[in-house]
């Protein structure tokens, strides 16, 4: 027996449902704060994602799904994340020169070789935005209002938004400087991650999940204590944004994001009581992409928020109760003529719009209705050959057992 690979998953009908509620308002609130879809390919050449992401992630170093092309000789990966793709795709269609900004939302599945665990898949389902052309932090304001409006919507009081500021090209290495030696002084009690990264990403190891890891970086110098007069200004008036729309947010120095090309306003959406992988939305600006990837200079900023990490939050809560939808109509047909009048009934009335089903089994009247009963039909309607010479039949409220006399030709149901 072949099985699905390890960390991905089947999404079956009965959870299809709660997937497409939870699309539906994304897609309804993206577009409401005027964003528009798009598809970018799942591979892409490996160099986009090197470039994009950033070479010294784990991400680009150990995670990704990335293979020889079969018949030319190139590095192609199927996509960890959205954001790469998105940045090629806009300056690959001259989309820089437009007027700005820019915004684009996709919901796509990611690929990762992550450890598979509750909340951490190695397909995984994000829905994501990517706003352009704006270094101004009523942008970064507005992104972060789409992201809570739609935990809004979906009922999720167990998710608390935490900010910070990572600082820019100007004010970093300064910070970078006042970490190293912070760390450096306490290397010996470092994980082996962390003491291969504390040259090559320091800021990294102020998220690393290491107990010691973490009580060494809740001493760690802040960046927020080491901002640029200009980065300064930007989270000041970021925070005062927030306020003044009422969206609650703590300032958390722990919040540095794991790809390479964040600057500036960083967030994370953390949900309570769902264990270690409680981030179910993680975003910020990345002033430096898309001129890193041979496009002009163009500030951006975006998020990608975990389907499947909400819909733990959302069971913590017990909203994730989304039923699939129930036929109006359940023929049970007795007899071959009765079989196909029940299949004309259902055509008459599936071209007006209902969803209605008919037995195709050619079983007993008694499994028929049990069927019925399973799918959870609000109307019943019994078939044979004197129903069908009569062209009438008794259709049957399944709640009250209230039955009526129908005309099989002109009967409607809701
Ligand atoms: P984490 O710290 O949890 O690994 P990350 O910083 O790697 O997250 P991002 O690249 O920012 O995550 O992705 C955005 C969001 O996508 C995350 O906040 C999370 O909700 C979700 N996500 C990331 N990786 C996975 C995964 N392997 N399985 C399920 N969801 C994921
Ligand atoms: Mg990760």
């Amino acid at each position: 027996m072949i099985q699905r690979i390890k960390g991905t998953m089947d999404i079956l009908p009965n959870e299809t449902p709660l997937f497409r509620y939870i699309e539906g308002i994304m897609r309804e609130e993206a577009e409401k704060y005027g964003y528009g879809e798009i598809r970018t390919p799942t591979f892409e050449n490996t160099e986009l994602f090197v470039r994009g992401v950033g070479d010294t992630t784990d991400v680009v170093q150990k995670e990704m799904y990335t293979f020889a092309d079969r018949d030319e000789n190139r590095s192609i990966s199927l996509r960890p994340e959205g954001t790469a793709s998105v940045a090629r795709a806009i300056i690959e269609n001259g989309k820089c020169s437009d007027p700005m900004p820019l915004k684009y939302y996709y919901i796509i599945s990611c690929f990762r070789h992550e450890k598979p665990q509750a909340g951490r898949s190695r397909e995984f389902f994000q829905f994501g935005t990517e706003t352009f052309g704006s270094d101004n932090p009523a942008s970064d304001a507005t992104v972060i209002s789409l992201a809570a409006s739609v935990l809004r919507r979906l009922g999720l009081k167990n998710v608390k938004l935490h900010i910070n500021s990572i600082g820019c090209k100007e004010c970093r290495p300064v910070y970078r400087e006042a970490l190293v030696k912070h760390f450096d002084a306490k290397k010996g009690c470092l994980c082996d991650s962390c003491k291969d990264r504390l040259n090559k990403n320091p800021l990294r190891l102020l998220d690393c999940k290491n107990p010691d890891c973490h009580a060494i970086a809740l001493e760690a110098p802040r960046t927020v204590d080491h901002l640029c007069p200009e980065c300064e200004g930007k989270f000041k008036m970021l925070c005062s944004a927030l306020d003044a729309m009422g969206i609650d947010y703590v300032v958390d120095p722990s919040i540095v994001r794991g790809l390479d090309y964040y600057t500036g306003a960083v967030f994370e959406f953390i949900a309570e009581g769902i264990g270690a992988q409680s981030t179910v939305c993680g975003g910020g600006r990345y002033d430096g992409l898309v001129e890193s990837l041979g496009g002009p200079r163009l500030s951006g900023i975006g998020f990608g928020m975990g389907i499947t990490r909400l819909i733990l939050a959302m069971r913590e809560l017990g909203l994730d109760n989304i039923t699939p939808p129930t036929p109006s109509l359940y023929i049970a047909a007795l007899g071959e003529r009765a079989q196909i009048e029940a299949l004309k009934i259902c055509e008459r009335l599936r071209r007006a719009g209902k969803y209605v089903e008919c037995d195709v089994v050619g079983r007993s009247l008694k499994a028929q209705m049990k069927y019925a009963n399973k799918i959870g039909a609000a109307y019943t309607l019994i078939i044979g050959d004197s129903e069908v010479e009569a062209g009438r039949a008794q259709l049957r409220n399944m709640m009250d057992g209230e039955q009526t006399e129908v005309l099989l030709d002109s009967f409607d149901v809701l």
